[in-house]
């Protein structure tokens, strides 16, 4: 199965590495001559431009920053040039209208197209153990899935064109109220004389459980592979949080659905984006809530 691989950038260089190391012909395109250098030492093999990079492709991954380059790689370099019939699958976050208008465009040149945003982050990339939410048709999901088979632990189909990027951003909306919620209860447990520690065991075996709690408590100690424990680095960014709201309040919109918690999520991660910790990792809010934004200096940004 050749691929073709537009986008290596943080999560993209590991995911192609990943699917060269299966033994797979991969040709890739970045526009960072310096991204290219780093997939061809992964055994990938480097292309002049996108053009060229899918010119015999039987299968074309994208993984771009937003849904403007998206549309620009598809609508100018992939349509037209990638055999037709081949398999177009784009895992980047985008809204899920551009998703289903690019699909539409696919199909119409007489493509078989597949939106696969992931779960998981940088490690995971490099790991090859992404989740994958995939919107395309039923008959080409077996197709789909064996596509991304280096690059997943999981794989598993949404629903139709553009239902990827729908359980994409509805599952990241839980992900940021729940952890506000989470940070706001430690930091008012803080305020009543309770343990963090203590009530991480109290709330994680009661009915205020989540994955935010036991997976990610925004508190050093009880969950040892949380960012909270290396001073908030890593993990998930504030401003790649902030990305994703957006997309779930533009489609909320779009859809006439209500979201007030979404909305006032996104408004929260907003005003923590402007104060200059967009590169923290997302449950560092808690330094905030708490008034101890002082414990953060290091994410200030200098811009
Ligand atoms: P990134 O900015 O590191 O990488 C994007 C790459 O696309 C860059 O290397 C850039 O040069 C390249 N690019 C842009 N326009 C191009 C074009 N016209 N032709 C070829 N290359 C082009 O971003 P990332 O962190 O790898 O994220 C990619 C996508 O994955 C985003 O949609 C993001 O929301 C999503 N995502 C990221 C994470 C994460 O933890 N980083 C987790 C889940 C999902």
């Amino acid at each position: 199965m050749s691929i073709a691989f537009i986008g290596l950038g943080n999560m993209g260089s590991g995911m192609a590495a990943n699917q060269a190391r299966s033994g797979r012909p991969v040709r890739a395109f970045d526009l960072s001559a310096a991204a290219l250098q780093r997939a061809e030492e992964a055994g990938a093999r480097p292309a002049a431009s996108a053009v060229e990079a899918v010119e015999g492709a039987e299968v074309v991954i994208t993984m771009l920053p937003a849904g403007p380059h998206v549309r620009k790689v598809y609508e100018e370099q992939v349509f037209g040039n990638a055999p037709r019939g081949a398999l177009l699958i784009d895992c980047s976050t985008i809204d899920p209208n551009t998703a289903r208008e690019v699909a539409g465009r696919a199909q119409n040149e007489g493509y078989r197209f597949a939106d696969a945003p992931v779960s998981g982050g940088t490690i995971a990339a490099e790991a090859g153990s992404l989740a994958f939410m995939v919107g395309c048709h039923e008959e080409d999901f077996a197709d789909v899935e064996r596509a991304l088979q280096p690059m997943s632990r999981a794989t598993i189909r949404a629903g139709g064109l553009g239902a990827g990027q729908a359980a994409k951003i509805c599952n990241n909306m839980i992900l940021a109220v729940t952890m506000l919620g989470t940070c706001e209860a430690v930091a008012l447990g803080e305020r009543l004389g309770l343990d963090p520690e203590r009530f991480f065991e109290i709330a994680s075996k009661s009915s205020g459980q989540s994955w935010s709690m036991t997976s990610y408590y925004p508190w050093p100690g009880p969950v040892p592979a949380a960012p909270s424990n290396r001073g908030f680095t890593g993990g998930f960014a504030t401003k790649m949080m902030l990305k994703d709201l957006k997309l779930a309040q533009d489609a909320a919109a779009h859809a006439d659905a209500t979201t007030p918690l979404g909305a006032h999520a996104e408004a929260m991660y907003a005003l923590f984006d402007k104060l200059g910790y967009g590169g923290a990792d997302f449950s560092a809010v808690i330094q905030m809530l708490r008034g101890r934004l002082d414990l953060l200096e290091e994410f200030q940004s200098k811009a």
